[in-house]
């Protein structure tokens, strides 16, 4: 994969430019702008641990970008590369991806500078447990201030260690369980958050495809079926993205990028068997049903259909972007594509889906799994049985009235009371959707604004800065 390029910007940077391109479009406030820029703190923590023989010390960074809703919250990444410039850059994404998504949250992330490869889980549980002690002696591991969830480098198991750590700190806290998300779903987790972010990018692609008008400016046409899709990067995002659009909607994977190379295969890769081997061998060098190429980064630019960078940030970048190829790109990673590549592209009039819209499914249903935590209730509990009594009277009513009986499986689909991961479903479905009708209307009411990202950064500045005005923290211009 491409190493973060070295842009004229940081990321940061990058990020605040986009607010700035947003803000001269929809002719909003620049004074506005600059207070929904900055960030509002971060914390560097650095702790000491006995590995093995030795003692280590590890940096990490929890970055807040905005409180006009509460909690913060945001992904917490374990990798080597991290640092605080990444961090407040993803922490601003969040903010924007919760205020255009409506999730009542502020925008934070958290980062370890840690390669996990190479300690064992052992040592993993410690460091993970010793870094959520530091945020939270401090208040930023907090159920009503600060919430964590997975992200590059961390799962379900991190998160349950770090609701472990916070419960030993804060045993009397009758919320402890929603001092993050993303856990097991024994463990005070939701169904369907693990795979909610690729779902959600799923969502984001089915309804960008029932509109033909948008559909036209990227020049593809008919269903989803038979698109062909290069997807970058097989983790939780890439791999459940992948997954769900070649198996439901019948789209060709015709290659994936990882870090040893790419797999290659006009007929359409099986995703499932891929991932299979990538965790079996660690990379897809020697996977059998398909063409390897040991330069993945050739493979970003090849002609494709659809392009879903789903790896790290800045991967279309000013390096690349002038030999990208695809008609469209769904920005499955925060910030896959840089914002120099972003004006690049535009030019060129490749569509983007933005990283804001497309995989705000992992914080929506992060939000669900946080209400579920503070109401101590799974979702349908009180009414699923009630709803299937309703359903088998009308059913019932229906076979009396016309005197036949009903097919079976119609029957039992709609006697049928939703099951919780229906309803997390669902209200990701509507979340994906009406994000969707917002940029719409955004670009409607703002014909000067051609561009998702800018309509998706308008809405999101829009939303941000009525707080501010709601608290006398900006002088509204209108
Ligand atoms: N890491 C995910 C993101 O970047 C999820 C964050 C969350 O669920 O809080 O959007």
């Amino acid at each position: 994969m491409t190493e973060a390029h070295k842009e004229s910007m940081s990321f940061l940077e990058g990020v605040d430019r986009m607010v700035d391109r947003a803000t001269l479009a929809a002719g909003l406030d620049p004074n506005t702008a600059c207070i929904i820029k900055v960030g509002s703190a971060v914390i560097q923590v650095k702790f000491p641990i006995r590995v093995r023989s030795g003692v280590e010390v590890f940096t990490g960074w929890w970055a807040i970008h905005s409180t006009h809703r509460l909690p913060a919250k945001g992904g917490l990444r374990f990798a080597p590369h991290v640092n605080q410039d990444e961090t407040e850059a993803l922490s601003a994404l969040m903010s924007y991806k919760c205020a255009l998504a409506d999730i009542p949250f502020g925008g934070a992330k958290g980062g370890l500078m840690i390669d996990p490869a190479k300690y064992t889980v052992d040592e993993l549980r410690n460091i993970t447990r010793a870094f959520a002690m530091e945020l939270a002696s401090r208040g930023f591991l907090n159920p009503a201030t600060n919430v964590p969830a997975p992200d590059m480098g961390t799962s379900s198991r991190e998160m349950a260690w770090i609701a472990d750590a916070y419960k030993s700190l804060f045993p009397e806290d009758m919320n402890q369980d929603a001092c993050v998300t993303g856990k097991p779903v024994n463990r005070g987790g939701i169904p369907g958050r693990a795979e909610a972010t690729g779902k959600g990018i799923q969502f984001a692609l089915q309804e960008f495809f029932r509109h033909p008008e948008e559909l036209v400016k990227s020049g593809l046409v008919d269903g989803l079926s038979g698109q062909r899709v290069i997807v970058q990067g097989l983790g939780n995002v890439g791999y459940h993205a992948a997954k769900f659009l070649s198996e439901e909607d019948k789209v060709k994977v015709i290659a994936i990028i990882e870090r040893d190379g790419a797999l290659l295969n006009e007929e359409g890769l099986n995703v499932h068997d891929v991932r299979q081997h990538l965790a079996e061998s660690g990379g897809v060098r020697g996977f059998a049903a398909a063409e390897y190429k040991e330069d993945g980064n050739a493979v970003l630019n090849m002609e494709c259909d659809i392009l879903i960078p789903a790896a790290l940030e800045s991967q279309i970048n000013a390096n690349n972007a002038m030999q990208i190829q695809a008609k469209l790109i769904v920005e499955g990673a925060n910030g896959a594509v840089t914002y120099e590549a972003d004006e690049i592209l535009r030019r060129r009039g490749i569509v983007m889906l933005p990283d804001v819209w497309v995989n705000a499914g992992g914080v929506t249903v992060s939000y669900f799994e946080w209400t579920r935590n503070l109401s101590h209730m799974r979702f349908g509990r009180l009414q699923r049985r009630f709803d299937e009594l309703r359903g088998s009277t009308y059913a019932t009513a229906i076979e009396e009235m016309t005197g036949k009986g009903m097919p079976g499986k119609l029957r039992t689909d709609i006697v049928r009371g939703a099951s919780e991961l229906d309803l997390v479903r669902s209200g990701l479905d509507d979340t994906m959707r009406m994000a969707f009708a917002d940029i719409r209307d955004t670009m409607k009411r703002n014909p000067q604004i051609k561009d998702y990202r800018t309509a998706a950064f308008v809405i999101a500045i829009k939303k941000l800065a009525q707080s501010y005005y709601d608290l006398g923290l900006a002088e509204s211009g209108e």
